[in-house]
């Protein structure tokens, strides 16, 4: 199937094509036609899947085609509501992108800023608003926003707005929407507070699900290193000299955490930054616009801080610390291997760690590939590294792009030999706690 079967207006047929992108993804592919049906849609997928372009390249249509209609000022048609800064800036630009050939003019918004350059843009009158909740929810109060016009909204990364604390937020700004709208509901995961939550947005809706599994372990080689906690910054620096012209993106549990890797990287002579809720926007964008430059190699980052990260070429992620829901760890891999491309994610597991590597074996239905041996190996984490390297050897090379071919050799290999009853319930024990982001990143 091709972009131009679904019926897509020629101007943003024309912005897909300079993107680059031949074939719509799977979640393109099922939702886009029931986009341009008019009807309320729940997908179930993670960023990575190119959901982006599956709920704005329709909208953009609508707004197109209706606009051709409608004359006068400008009105907010459409409002996009997703939880961080960086994810926000990025469904912006995505927008932008497929809405350059059209009259179709959008804004974001988003908190830790000041309003004052925002206000402006939305006096000047747009069809599409990008928000964050609390931003949002605070212009709405000073009557600045009306969501009176709104005939498109859609929730992205539902659940993790849940996990961010913003359920009150988006109960206010859904009560404030008109009855009559396309109303689209994203999430990568659907536990039951997500479903009520769904069940007050949407009417009568069609869903689509992404796997995780299709997302990521189709296009990213992984790997697990057994390491110990203080052998973990040898290794990190190991295998960044390893790879001299790589981008790495590395994920610390903590915001102290992700500090002391800079450290760690900097008696290296490792030039790296830290991206998490505690730097300031202006800190957290000039990072992530050296890192996307090239200027910046390695960029340390906290979950919520690198939901946003779309960075081209991305080769290689780290999980310096394993997450201790294994959702997450799909999220992260999936900063790697975008779209169509292939990627690396190596993950680092000390011997506290082992019971969220079976959480995460089990997600994915697959067993993570061991590393072989290395010169950090110490203890005890080495003898059971040892015993669980047998199965099989892999060792991704630096070049991810060549390594595509042992990929699924290794996943059949490895197909369901985890799933440990007994560590999942140890992990489960800890679900909700220290990887659970419990402040507002707004
Ligand atoms: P998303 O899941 O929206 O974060 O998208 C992930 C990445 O896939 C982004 O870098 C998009 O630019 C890219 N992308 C989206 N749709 C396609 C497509 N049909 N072909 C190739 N790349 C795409």
């Amino acid at each position: 199937m091709t972009f131009k079967d679904l019926g897509i207006a020629l101007p943003i047929l024309k912005a897909i094509e300079e993107q680059g992108y031949t074939n719509p993804t799977p979640i393109q592919e099922q939702a886009i036609p029931i986009l341009l049906n008019k009807k309320d849609l729940l997908g179930v997928a993670q960023t990575g899947t190119g959901k982006t372009a599956a709920f704005s390249i329709p909208i953009i249509h609508h707004l197109h085609t209706d606009q051709e209609q409608t004359r006068g000022k400008r009105r907010i048609k459409t409002l996009i509501v997703t939880p961080t800064r960086e994810l926000a800036i990025q469904i912006a630009d995505n927008f932008t992108a497929y809405s350059k050939h059209t009259s179709i003019r959008n804004t974001v918004i988003f908190g830790g800023v000041k309003q004052s350059r925002q206000v402006n843009a939305l006096r000047n009158g747009v069809d599409a608003l990008i928000a964050t909740p609390g931003r949002l929810l605070d212009l709405m109060n000073q009557n600045i926003i009306s969501l009176r016009d709104i005939e498109f909204v859609v929730l992205d990364e539902a659940d993790q707005m849940l996990d961010m604390g913003f359920i009150h937020d988006i109960k206010k700004i859904i009560a404030k929407l008109p009855k009559q709208r396309q109303s689209l509901f994203f999430s990568a995961t659907m536990p039951s507070s997500i479903v009520e939550l769904s069940k007050t947005l949407l009417g009568d809706f069609e869903r689509v699900t992404i796997k995780p599994q299709q997302a990521t372990a189709e296009r990213v080689e992984q790997g697990v290193y057994f390491v110990s906690k203080p052998n973990k910054p040898k290794l990190l620096i190991h295998l960044i000299n390893e790879r001299p012209t790589d981008s790495v993106l590395v994920f610390s549990r903590t915001k102290h955490g992700a500090n002391k890797i800079v450290k760690k990287l900097a008696q290296a002579d490792i030039k790296s930054a830290a991206i998490h809720g505690n730097k300031s926007q202006t800190a957290r964008q000039k990072a992530l616009g050296e890192f996307k430059d090239g200027k910046l190699r390695v960029l340390v980052a906290t979950d919520i801080a690198a939901r946003g990260i779309d960075v081209e070429d991305l080769s290689l992620v780290v999980n310096y610390d394993l997450p201790n829901v294994p959702e997450t760890y799909v999220h992260r891999i999936g900063r790697t291997g975008r779209a169509s491309a292939s990627g690396i994610a190596l993950s680092f597991c000390d011997k506290e760690e082992r019971a969220y590597l079976k959480d995460i074996e089990k997600l994915i239905k697959q067993q993570v590939p061991r590393m072989p041996e290395h010169q950090f190996v110490d203890g005890d984490e080495g003898e059971n590294a040892q015993e669980e390297q047998k199965p099989q050897q892999r060792r991704p090379s630096n070049n991810s792009r060549n390594n595509n071919r042992n990929r699924n050799r290794n996943r059949n290999r490895n197909n369901n030999k985890s799933g440990n009853s007994n560590s999942r319930s140890s992990s489960n024990r800890n679900r909700g706690s220290s990887n659970r982001p419990s402040r507002r990143d707004d």
